[in-house]
């Protein structure tokens, strides 16, 4: 089954090294999610996608219509925290503070119920053994920040790869987990299906390395697609190379992609899938 998704923020919510202060930054750069959101809406709306959305609280508060459309157009919505801060730079209260805001600001919003989180950044690790506690605490049980992989700056597993869904046990209670699956590839393990690896690497092979796989979790931003975006002071030559690679074909691409797969969102995927038949793992094997 093959998964998509977008992260709704702004083109500079980007966690280079000042990462865990881009709260700062909503006053420092004009927004460009007026323009882009719709772009990609009209998109998914001509292929008949329906997407799952994880939406910064910060900026759904700013544009509350944008949240209000995305919701109209029936994708699911869910919480991708409040200020777009690492989840691995704060405390287990903080970040219990920042995802309740998140909640809050999205509920109000939607007058829907916020059940699905994804970290900014993918930014869970050993760094976070109070992670999907917190979330079950605040009435989330569908995540979508684990990554097997320890190339990503905030966050990442070194284990082996669990490429489909499964659950996570947090002391009796169950996280329904989304990881993001990743490619081996000389010893190596690296994403293909979003965000700046899938602006990297040549359509054809993200095409074959979908086509061969049983779950697959897209996720995009609408900085992959913005060009002329300004790139933001104190870039380091290696970050402008991940950040803005590829952008100006990024769109066509993600049209190709949308037309050679019958993607859905989680939630629709939920009300096909046998949890019984998927992994429960421990989330004492995640410390
Ligand atoms: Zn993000």
């Amino acid at each position: 089954m093959k998964l998509i998704s977008f992260d709704v923020e702004e083109w500079f919510h980007i966690l280079n090294k000042n990462g865990n202060h881009t709260r700062k930054l909503m006053d420092l750069y004009p927004s460009k999610l007026e323009n882009e959101i719709p772009k990609i809406l009209d998109t998914l709306e001509m292929q008949k996608v329906k997407c799952t959305f994880f939406c910064v609280g910060s900026v759904a508060k700013k544009f509350p219509r944008i949240i209000k459309r995305i919701q109209k157009d029936g994708h699911q919505i869910g919480s991708h925290s409040y200020y777009h801060e690492p989840v691995s730079c704060q405390t287990q209260s903080e970040f219990a503070a920042d995802l309740r805001l998140s909640i809050d600001c999205l509920e109000q919003i939607t007058g829907e119920k916020v059940h699905c989180y994804r970290a900014p950044g993918f930014s869970v690790s050993t760094l976070t053994p109070w992670f999907f506690e917190t979330l079950i605490e605040n009435g989330i049980d569908t995540d979508s920040s684990i990554v097997f992989s320890s190339n990503l700056k905030y966050g990442g597993f070194k284990k082996e790869a669990i490429n489909e869904p499964f659950l996570i046990d947090v002391n009796g209670a169950f996280i329904k987990e989304y990881p993001i699956p990743t490619k081996r590839f000389f010893h190596k393990k690296f994403i293909y299906s979003g965000g700046g690896y899938f602006r990297f690497f040549p359509y054809q092979f993200v095409k074959k390395w979908t086509i061969g796989k049983n779950y697959v979790m897209a996720y995009f931003h609408y900085r992959d697609f913005y060009i002329n975006q300004p790139i933001l002071p104190g870039t380091s030559a290696i970050d402008k190379f991940y950040i803005y690679y590829g952008i100006t074909s990024a769109f066509s691409k993600f049209k190709n992609y949308l037309e050679d797969f019958a993607f859905t969102n989680i939630s629709d995927f939920d009300k096909k899938i046998n949890w019984n038949n998927q992994r429960t793992i421990n989330f004492q094997a995640f410390l």
